[in-house]
């Protein structure tokens, strides 16, 4: 503490947040390492891609890497990250309020069911504020890549209602995010239950996550890659598990669930890129609102370019989560560029087929699961039948209704099901269109 610290209350949101998060989340409470590497990964790619422009920003400090460290004795565990830091008003804003959209909707949403609650919650994204599921003390120590030494800013917080901030001197970029574990979660400071679960959850972050070399004397720190540090897409699809592609969309999609199917390609030829795409298991809070960020991560030879890059699928398939990376565009590529390329518009259409093809072979493959995905997103799909008359046709064949054949209002039969029961000579298909089935029924 020194005379500059200031202290501030978190916003209402964020108090709700946390103590909802403290007391539903913890029987999975192990989460909050791979939401600090997240964070710190994404900490790195942000550099790196302002870097392009401005190779100087690295300065006489070029590793790209995050830091996983702890001191059995204090109780503590680190993480830290040469990335692209943040200045005062950066921390204020981001470790003290809720910016997403679909927060209130989310609250409200809540029951006081611990279960049901974590799972909402799971939905919601948990983050940063995941640290105080098992630190009672934490503190922020970072520094913008656009600041000064003297510029530094702590952080520090009880997650109880307040966090206080002040200046301080930092030498390097980056941030470094300190746990003070509660008094029964100080297991978490044992490097062997560090480097597994590094290993389990962010193997596929694309930076080396470093661990002193167990055994050795710490003081001579000797640091060693944990997990592989190649981008998940850039390998090949037989040797990737399938708990890995689970735990890649959790780190881009910020969800908390497992994904209910994806679907994983390189495409060679006149045009060069690889898609990885995703179907949530639940559509998000902010689903009905048309100005929600939405689309893919867009890598450009796999340096990240930006999030929410909405050029390359239509509106109808909002839901889809995933990563492209593209050697044809320029690395260079900004929003207003993506407007009116062709490129973009060849890979839009292959992605978009790419991504029907996917919830078709859902559809074939696993009835029970395609009707839950049906529950889920059916009612943004069926805008497609619209939005894109050019796959108007594979769209339809996605549809699913409700018929007489059922007994119940379930939206479960397609039309090719219902051309397969059509009566020898029926030359047309009656439907109406009413508020609920029974309605319907009773028209
Ligand atoms: P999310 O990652 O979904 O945006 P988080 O709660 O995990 O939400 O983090 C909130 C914000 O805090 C991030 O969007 C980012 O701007 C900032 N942040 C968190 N950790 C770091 C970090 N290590 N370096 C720089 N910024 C960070
Ligand atoms: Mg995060």
């Amino acid at each position: 503490m020194t005379d500059k610290t200031q202290t501030l209350g978190f916003q209402a949101e964020v108090k709700q947040l946390l103590h909802l998060m403290i007391h539903s989340l913890y029987s999975n409470k192990e989460i909050f390492l791979r939401e600090l590497i997240s964070n710190a990964s994404d900490a790195l790619d942000k550099l790196r891609f302002e870097a392009l422009e401005q190779p100087e920003l690295l300065g006489q400090q070029a590793d790209l890497d995050i830091k996983v460290e702890y001191d059995t004795e204090a109780g503590t565990v680190t993480v830290r990250d040469s990335g692209i830091g943040m200045t005062r008003e950066e921390v204020i804003a981001n470790l003290g309020t809720i910016a997403k959209s679909g927060t209130s909707e989310f609250l409200q949403g809540l029951t006081g069911d611990r279960k049901k609650d974590a799972q909402l919650i799971g939905q919601f994204g948990v983050g940063f504020y995941s640290a105080f599921i098992v630190a009672d003390r934490v503190q922020v120590n970072t520094r913008s890549v656009h600041a000064g030494v003297d510029e530094g800013v702590s952080w520090e917080s009880d997650g109880e209602g307040e966090f206080s901030i002040a200046p301080v001197k930092r030498e390097q970029r980056g941030t470094e995010v300190i746990l003070h574990l509660k008094a029964d979660e100080k297991e978490f400071a044992n490097g062997f239950r560090l480097r597994s679960l590094v290993r389990k959850y962010s193997d596929h972050i694309a930076f080396p996550v470093m661990m002193v070399k167990e055994g050795k004397d710490k003081a001579k720190a000797e640091f060693e890659s944990v997990n592989s540090a190649t981008a998940l897409w850039t390998r090949s699809r037989s040797e990737i598990k399938d708990e890995e592609y689970n735990e890649f969309y959790k780190h881009i999609s910020h969800d908390v669930e497992q994904p209910l199917t994806w679907s994983h390609n390189r495409v060679e030829g006149k045009r060069e890129y690889t898609s990885l795409l995703y179907v949530p298991s639940r559509a998000p809070f902010d689903l009905w609102n048309r100005e929600s960020p939405r689309g893919l991560k867009l890598y450009v030879q796999r340096v990240f370019i930006m999030d929410n890059a909405e050029q390359f699928l239509p509106l109808y398939l909002r839901f889809i989560r995933g990563v492209l990376d593209s050697s044809d565009l320029p690395l260079n590529v900004s929003r207003e560029l993506l407007q009116s390329n062709p490129v973009v518009e060849s890979m839009r259409t292959a992605v978009t087929k790419r991504a029907l093809d996917m919830l078709a072979k859902l559809a074939r493959d696993d009835k029970e699961k395609y009707q839950d995905f049906w529950g889920e997103f059916g009612q943004v799909l069926k805008e497609g039948t619209v939005e894109d008359p050019a796959n108007s046709e594979a769209i339809s064949g996605l549809l699913r209704f409700a018929t007489t054949h059922g007994s119940d209002e379930t939206q479960d039969q397609s039309l090719a099901d219902y051309v397969s029961r059509m009566k020898e000579g029926q030359e047309h298909i009656y439907y109406v269109v009413a508020d609920s089935h029974h309605v319907a029924r009773n028209s």
